[in-house]
């Protein structure tokens, strides 16, 4: 039973140090999805939460 400690871009596939990191970097929850800065950055502001 080991979870992910890293998160993991849905859309391109890239990592971050951590979850902390990422959301500071930009990433977002988009529909469920964990995606980066640039991948998030193709949805529209409401489709996109923090975590
Ligand atoms: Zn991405």
């Amino acid at each position: 039973m080991t979870r992910p400690v890293q998160p993991e871009c849905t859309g391109c596939g890239i990592t971050d140090l951590n979850f902390v990191y990422a959301a500071a970097a930009g990433w977002r929850l988009v529909l469920g999805r964990l995606l980066c800065r640039p991948c998030a950055g193709g949805f529209p502001a409401w489709m996109r939460r923090t975590f």
